[in-house]
């Protein structure tokens, strides 16, 4: 088990508790170029076309039936379904644009498909998204599907549905489940219909259930915030993800629906991440790099005793595949080192769809240099240690950078290689940061978190 470490200093909260990314990529998005195009993915497409390799594929269905006020993602609104219509009719034909540079009947090791909310198509819709895929792609015999679902929408014949297309793995956003919070968020479901929905879940054969959390949310404390916990382990769920709340009302005006003198601050997020870890260790949750937590047996915890975590725009994932291609409006690919973004509203994507062009708005072709410390960033965000061979050359000044880090107990520098103590892997995301080259330029742009 793993004991919370017992924090005294307000004055290392201070210092750790700024703005920072979450490294689902580095370079991180606010580094890519405008001037990276569609002519540019379409040759790293025919690139990874030729090299082979089987595919993860992310399918963006950005579709919900209202907006929670905390929303952090890339989601629309609608309750009329001719719209989700013509939202796959684009989608087929952006995947026949893809397919093009491609090739098309490539091997697909994993598909997951998010939001938005994936299950606000009905069973019709998710069939018929299902199948413009498999006409484009070849789904390996062992290739894992999951899809994101809001508890709230889910009908037992929907379940039977994503059941039989192949989909396996279920997860659910819970976020919190105490009444106060939910309708402080906008987001209103209770333990009973989640309970049910979980339990119509694992009756449909599905095999795997991820619940996810947020903590620093509006009213949240932690007697209310340690009662959905042990109501969430009542359920067993296999994963559970426990992410942070990112209050930024400048760029998501919607998030001003919450008081902002509700919600916690930095030494309350924190208590409450604490809270959450010493919760699922202590009921035998294995804590996966920053922010998940996984069963014994789940592939994530194998992955990360096995040395072989990664991390994409998913978060944490098993690397089943090499290359990642994202689909649909926002969707972001990261193939043959290059990273390319489609554009994030819907009608700039929808119009370079209809002019039979890929919808890239900006990307990103990794240097050596970009390689080095992506290596980096990931070993320490996955395994929480660096191997003294992997540390990027050029970092002139890295023991300097982590002086402070070593200095507070966050991180141990042995002969070969640098660690990261308990308590350090509160702030792997600032610890990360020493390794980011276009961090110092892009933080006074705001366009950053809290890393606590
Ligand atoms: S269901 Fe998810 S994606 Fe949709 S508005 Fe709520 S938080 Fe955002």
């Amino acid at each position: 088990m793993l004991t919370a470490p017992r924090v005294n200093s307000m004055e290392l909260l201070r210092r750790y508790d700024t703005e920072g990314p979450r490294y689902t990529s580095y370079p991180t998005v606010p580094a890519w170029s405008n001037a990276f195009g569609h002519p540019d993915f379409a040759s790293a497409l025919r690139a990874t076309g030729e090299a082979g390799a089987p595919l993860e594929l992310y399918v963006h269905c950005p579709y919900c039936a209202a907006k929670c006020f905390y929303c952090g993602c890339n989601a629309l609104t609608t309750s009329r379904p001719e719209l989700i219509d013509q939202y796959l009719d684009d989608l087929e034909t952006e995947i026949e644009t893809v397919t093009q540079s491609l090739g098309k009947g490539k091997d697909v090791i994993q598909l997951h498909w998010g939001g938005g909310t994936p299950n606000h198509l009905d069973e019709r819709q998710l069939q018929r998204a299902f199948g413009m895929l498999a006409s484009h792609f070849t789904f390996l015999p062992n290739a894992e599907l999951s899809v994101e679902a809001d508890p709230r929408l889910v009908s037992r014949e929907q379940l039977r549905t994503l059941y039989a297309l192949g989909f396996r793995r279920l997860s659910f956003g819970v976020q919190d489940l105490d009444p106060q919070v939910q309708e402080a968020i906008g987001r209103v479901q209770s333990f009973a219909m989640v309970q049910d929905v979980v339990a119509a879940a694992r009756e449909a054969g599905f095999e795997a259930i991820n619940l996810d959390l947020i903590y620093g949310l509006p009213r949240q404390t932690q007697e209310s915030f340690g009662r959905t916990i042990q109501q969430v382990l009542t359920l067993a769920p296999d994963r559970v993800a426990c992410f942070g709340y990112a209050h930024m009302p400048a760029q998501r005006p919607h998030q001003r629906l919450i008081e902002q003198d509700d919600l916690p601050d930095g030494s309350a997020r924190f208590a409450l991440l604490r809270q959450a870890v010493s919760a699922f260790t202590s009921a035998d949750y294995a804590w996966i790099g920053l922010d998940h937590f996984a069963r014994a047996d789940d592939p994530l915890a194998v992955a990360q005793r096995n040395g072989v975590l990664h991390r994409n725009f998913m978060g944490y994932t098993t690397r089943a595949g090499q290359h990642l291609l994202g689909l649909g409006m926002s969707a972001i690919s990261e193939i043959e080192g290059t990273f390319a973004q489609n554009a994030s509203a819907l009608p700039e994507w929808r119009s370079s769809i209809r002019s039979g062009r890929l919808a890239t708005v900006r990307g990103h072709t990794l240097s050596d240099d970009d390689r080095a410390r992506q290596a980096a960033i990931l070993r320490i965000m996955c395994d929480l240690e660096l191997r003294i061979e992997e540390i990027p050359r050029g970092i002139e000044d890295l023991d300097a950078r982590l002086a402070p880090f070593v200095a507070d107990g966050l991180v141990v520098q042995h002969v070969d290689r640098i660690e990261v103590t308990a308590l350090g892997r509160y702030f792997l995301r600032n610890i990360c940061a020493v390794f980011d080259a276009y961090l110092p330029a892009q933080r006074a742009a705001g366009r950053f978190s809290r890393t606590i």
